[in-house]
């Protein structure tokens, strides 16, 4: 399995943008010049054409039903990534007096944190600073104050490598979701949030998109000086056109999606993420040179943070790996270390290669 076609086999660990499943860059490829007998690449169609309608409607209709989606949500393509929506959130859903709630689990929590703060009133109802981020919180870590305007949190952190093992329990208050890098990972039950967004890059499709998952009753409550471009109210009615919604990266989205469905849904989607998991926790766990930190209700499925405890190891180890086609396992800038993401499109052989090579290293440096 070719992560680019006709290069050398390799396996692309990046956090994001991340690897796409080669069968989809196939049909991309096959369809790069003339998408379905229009003549065009889906490049240069108007977002206004029927083929691109088409084509946006079909993945929005293989999202939702991927996931279950009751009817009563809307689904927004839109540009601006994830990190647009650290504003948006507060724009559309805060108050003029009520506190927005957010639980800090890490690096990408504590970015939301930051930029909602700009907007109002933050309150910050539980954190896992104190054990390095190497877990995410339970559920009775923190009390969620009913007259909040929402509850923010991270079901998977990026770079610190945790998860949650529950859905926070909001009561009336709307949960709202970060799931750039879980999405559609595993089943995900839709009605118990109020806003679920991800950007693509992880788990979707190239970079330059953001999946607005958003409840009716939340649309049209945002405050008067929101950017027409972050208004749900907007970009709803106006079906994710209020400007050029990021065509290409709709198409391949929709096409990853048909992929997901036929392997089998997300159950069958969670099992194989599962399994990759496994392989690699053990490997890890019963190494002599390396370790995960992350406790074990909490380990993501889908980041796999790990290191030596010696930088120079470390980046040997990402150098060396790199050199034999196990490309970007180097760690996040802001933490060191090493990191294997192993999204849905990083098949099982490329956790098996990752696994042996792992052993190989430590065989020649114990
Ligand atoms: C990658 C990531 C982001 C940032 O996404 P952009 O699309 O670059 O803005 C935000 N949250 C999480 C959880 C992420 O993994």
């Amino acid at each position: 399995m070719v992560a680019a076609v006709g290069a050398e086999q390799i396996y692309n660990f990046c956090s994001g943008p991340a690897m796409l499943p080669p069968e989809v860059m196939l049909t991309a490829q096959a369809e790069m010049l003339d998408y379905n007998g229009s003549g065009m690449s889906v490049m240069s169609l108007s977002h206004r054409s029927e083929e691109f309608l088409g084509i946006q409607a079909d993945a929005e209709a293989r999202l939702r039903q991927l996931l279950s989606m009751p009817d009563n949500y809307r689904v927004l393509f839109l540009q601006g990534g994830a990190s647009s929506q650290f504003a948006a959130v507060p724009l559309n859903l805060m108050g003029s007096d009520q506190p927005a709630v957010y639980l800090d689990s890490g690096y990408w929590s504590q970015k939301a944190i930051a930029e909602a703060r700009r907007y109002g009133r933050v309150v910050i109802a539980g954190s896992s600073a104190e054990s390095q981020y190497c877990s995410a919180l339970s559920s009775n870590d923190y009390q969620i104050d009913p007259g909040a305007a929402y509850l923010h949190y991270t079901p998977n952190e990026t770079i610190d490598g945790n998860c949650f093992d529950h859905i926070p329990s909001a009561g009336c208050v709307p949960l709202v979701a970060d799931m750039s890098s879980c999405i559609l990972s595993e089943p995900v039950d839709v009605s118990e949030y109020g806003v679920i967004y991800a950007g693509a890059q992880k788990n979707i499709g190239p970079a330059g998109l953001v999946v607005v998952i958003v409840r009716d009753d939340l649309v049209g409550r945002a405050r008067a000086d929101c950017p027409r471009l972050l208004n749900y109210q907007t970009l709803a009615e106006q079906n994710s056109m209020a400007n050029t919604p990021p065509t290409f990266a709709i198409y391949m989205a929709g096409l990853v999606f048909r992929w997901l469905q036929e392997q089998g849904g997300l159950q069958d989607v969670k099992k194989r993420n599962v399994a990759k998991a496994q392989l690699l926790y053990d490997v890890i766990d019963n190494s002599r040179l390396f370790s995960n930190q992350v406790v074990s209700s909490n380990r993501s499925l889908m980041n796999v943070p790990f290191s030596s405890g010696n930088s120079v190891l470390d980046a040997e180890f990402a150098q060396t790996a790199a050199a034999n086609g196990l490309k970007n396992l180097q760690g996040h800038r802001s933490k060191g270390g090493l990191r294997a993401s192993i999204y849905n499109a990083m098949p099982y052989s490329g956790v098996e290669a990752l696994v042996n090579f792992i052993e190989k290293f430590e065989s020649q440096h114990v």
